[in-house]
């Protein structure tokens, strides 16, 4: 005779096969299906209140805690493999950008009153992409010490068509002050 199990949550005699257990206790289908979830990592099954991953990912708490974080900064959930560590904080891309670039790579919108140089008619001004070398902070901070030693004569930003890197855009000159500002 086949021993009868019983539902720990809601008491039913378990009648189909589609029953599970969290933490060795038998839950029956129905409860399965209203109050459980899986682990999309590694099939675990678990109560909904359990999962440690977020809206669009479930995650039960050894996976996470084992192969995931969450960013310091806007508490997005990160693989580790996609976060970035600053300072002893673990920060999602955009959020790594925005706190280790400071104030030196703006985003791609970012668009200043333009700085005419020079007296003419006709300005010219150079968007220079530049990929692959890493959209860094401090590298930016670099070029714009020596760009903008005298005026502000650049300023970076950031590009969605560059894979891992930045676009350095002018003010607008005149070709003369173009010469003349020999920083570029
Ligand atoms: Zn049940
Ligand atoms: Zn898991
Ligand atoms: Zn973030």
């Amino acid at each position: 005779m086949k021993e009868e199990l019983y539902c720990s949550h809601c008491g039913e005699l378990i009648v189909d096969e589609d029953y599970g257990h969290i933490n060795g206790e038998v839950i029956c289908s129905d409860c399965i299906e209203r109050y459980c979830t899986t682990c999309e990592r590694c099939g675990a099954l678990m109560w909904d209140s359990e999962s440690y991953g977020d809206d669009y990912t479930v995650l039960c708490r050894s996976c996470y805690e084992n192969h995931y974080t969450r960013c310091y900064e806007c508490d997005a959930l990160l693989h580790n493999d996609d976060s970035y560590e600053y300072d002893g904080e673990y920060y999602c891309r955009e959020c790594y950008d925005n706190v280790c670039c400071g104030d030196s790579i703006h985003d791609y919108n970012y668009k200043p009153e333009p700085i005419f140089y020079g007296d003419s008619s006709r300005y010219f001004g150079v968007e220079l992409e530049i990929d692959i070398v890493g959209k860094d902070g401090a590298y930016a901070d670099e070029i714009l010490a020596v760009a903008n030693d005298s005026d502000e004569h650049i300023y970076i930003k950031s590009d969605g068509s560059l894979n891992d890197g930045m676009e350095i855009v002018t003010h607008p000159m005149t070709k003369k002050s173009f010469h003349v500002s020999s920083t570029l």
